[in-house]
């Protein structure tokens, strides 16, 4: 007996010892639930390199895409808990509780959270010949083509198809949702005309527009922006559906149970990302905003994303979208 709590001791020992020795010049790898070249992809990626910089190791973004984030989401959570597999993802983790009647984890439970990362507003969007060229306008050619209107999406839980869910409720109209691993492929079949309608982020769309290859209608936020490209465009709200906010957050998690003390580096490496020039430099130039606030703390973190679960649960429910 005695033999066996001296070798659990050792474990423990080498464990704790491993811990504080993170990252030892291993990669690390950020899981990305969405398609390569999307948004949430663009802030990884930026964060990655950014983050690199504090933990002196690489990190690799893997995009395992699909199912609206639910399978990297997934993949995080059934990942090994040492700190060298961490998620980043969007408002998805609030969304996905209400929009799937089983998930293979627990949002709340299976993730230790590392800090939020920013704030991205979203442009609703459309092909580049479609006869709309303004919002008004836009109303007047969905009332006249009614049943025959695809909007494109990331997949059920997909801050994409929030955006298009609220959307469609406030106008009381359905269009026929066309489902992709993110919505950088989604984007390049609205480029093709092969879909209509896209709701998605400033990070995703602020080129596109400022080059004026897709037709750009309005902004989600409440307040109108002020990023060069965007600046012209209304607030859904002020366009006539009022209280018309949907704004996206990022945040990165780790699988439960990984040590505190890796938690603390990589908590570390996320808010000195928050003050790299570099970081913060390209983030704005796409119309981010990023947190600043005490959500870089992981227990605020969870906080907020408790709140946020608590405040899309009931929009949803009501929408009666769900998966199975
Ligand atoms: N913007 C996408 C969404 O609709 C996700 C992505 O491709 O990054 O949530």
């Amino acid at each position: 007996m005695k033999k066996l709590f001296a070798l659990a001791a050792i474990a423990a020992a080498a464990v704790g010892a491993h811990a504080q020795d993170f990252p030892a010049g291993k990669t690390v790898t950020l899981v990305v639930p969405f398609a390569a070249g999307g948004p949430t992809d663009r802030v990884a990626r930026d964060l990655a390199e950014a983050m690199q910089k504090t933990l002196g190791t690489t990190i690799v973004v893997d995009n395992t895409a699909g199912a609206g984030s639910s399978i990297g989401t997934a993949k995080v959570a059934r990942a090994n808990p040492d700190g060298y597999t961490l998620l980043l993802n969007h408002i998805g983790m609030s969304t996905m509780p209400a929009l799937y009647r089983k998930l293979p984890f627990n949002v709340e439970t299976d993730f230790e959270y590392l800090g939020m990362v920013n704030e991205v507003p979203m442009t609703l969007i459309g092909k580049p010949g479609l006869p709309a060229n303004n919002y008004k306008e836009l109303t007047t050619w969905i009332a006249a083509n009614k049943g025959k209107i695809n909007l494109g999406n990331a997949g059920l839980g997909a801050a994409s198809h929030l955006c298009g869910l609220l959307f469609q409720s406030a106008l009381k109209v359905e269009m026929t949702p066309v489902p992709y691993k993110g919505t950088a492929p989604a984007i390049a079949d609205l480029l093709g005309g092969q879909i209509d309608l896209l709701c998605d982020q400033t990070t995703n769309t602020s080129s596109q527009i400022g080059a004026k290859k897709v037709k750009a209608y309005a902004v989600t936020t409440s307040k109108r922006l002020t990023t060069p490209a965007l600046k012209d465009l209304p607030t859904l709200d002020e366009s006539g559906l009022k209280g018309f906010e949907v704004t996206i957050w990022h945040g990165v998690y780790a699988p439960k149970g990984t040590p505190a003390p890796v938690l603390k580096k990589l908590n570390e490496a996320i808010k000195a990302a928050m003050k790299d020039p570099g970081f913060i430099q390209r983030e704005e130039a796409l119309g981010a905003v990023i947190t600043t606030d005490k959500r870089t703390e992981p227990a605020e973190h969870k906080k907020f994303v408790s709140s946020e679960i608590a405040k899309w649960g009931p929009i949803i429910k009501a929408a009666g979208v769900y998966a199975d």
